[in-house]
């Protein structure tokens, strides 16, 4: 896998599109722009990188749009240090992201191809978080409690073992709908033990986050 002076073009002008759709931090453009993101694709659809557009990873499971993972980012506020648990690793685009924003980052993923492709093609590309396979309605509640928790795949609700999770003070990104067509990306920011605080922020478009393990 090498990086050119053919991709870095490629991905500043993404960074142009991102922030021509209102992108503004510049911490998260900077970091698109430090991920090659065509290292998470085949080898035959790399010319597919860098266009705006989620694409197929395998398993019935996309990596997310350039926009989507700015946006959800973007809400995050990621802060150097922040333990940040990723439910849905997919292709790991997102969560190295974030760990170039300085996170420390922990990712759950419900498919095992998925999973432990992610786990040996991440630390190939320097990537090193903690990577687990499992379902993330549950969380990882033994290594809570996180600062921030992002959620990259649509949930009918949101689930209580992620509130629970989540620091006082901590803040939750994740797209809430029932809709297989769209789900609202939603801020929950918690304020303590049982106060929340809650935003929405318009709709997207996320393949399902699925209850039960499946033999993928
Ligand atoms: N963040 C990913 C996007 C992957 S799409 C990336 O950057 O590539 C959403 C992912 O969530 C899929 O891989 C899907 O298998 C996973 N997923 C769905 N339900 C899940 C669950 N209950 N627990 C963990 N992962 C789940």
């Amino acid at each position: 896998m090498t990086d050119s002076y053919k991709y870095k073009g490629l991905r500043k002008e993404l960074i142009n599109i991102l922030r021509g759709k209102g992108i503004k931090d510049e911490n998260v453009l900077n970091a698109i722009l430090e991920v090659p993101r065509h290292y998470f694709f085949e080898y035959s659809f790399v010319d597919y990188a860098y266009q705006d557009k989620p694409f197929p990873i395998g398993a019935g499971q996309t990596i997310s749009q350039p926009y989507t993972v700015a946006f959800q980012t973007e809400l995050l506020n990621v802060k150097k240090g922040d333990k940040i648990l990723e439910v849905g690793t997919g292709s790991g685009y997102q969560a190295c992201i974030l760990l170039k924003l300085g996170a420390n980052v922990h990712t759950v993923e419900r498919i095992k191809s998925l999973y432990l492709k992610a786990k040996n093609f991440l630390p190939s590309i320097g990537c090193y978080m903690k990577l687990f396979y499992g379902d993330g309605y549950k969380g990882l509640p033994a290594y809570a409690p996180f600062d921030k928790i992002l959620v990259t795949a649509g949930a009918p609700y949101i689930p209580d073992d992620l509130l629970k999770q989540l620091k006082p003070g901590g803040i939750m990104v994740i797209p809430i709908g029932d809709s297989s067509k769209y789900q609202i990306m939603t801020r929950i920011k918690k304020i303590s033990d049982t106060e929340f605080h809650k935003e929405e922020f318009g709709a997207f478009s996320f393949v399902p986050l699925l209850k039960d393990k499946s033999n993928e």
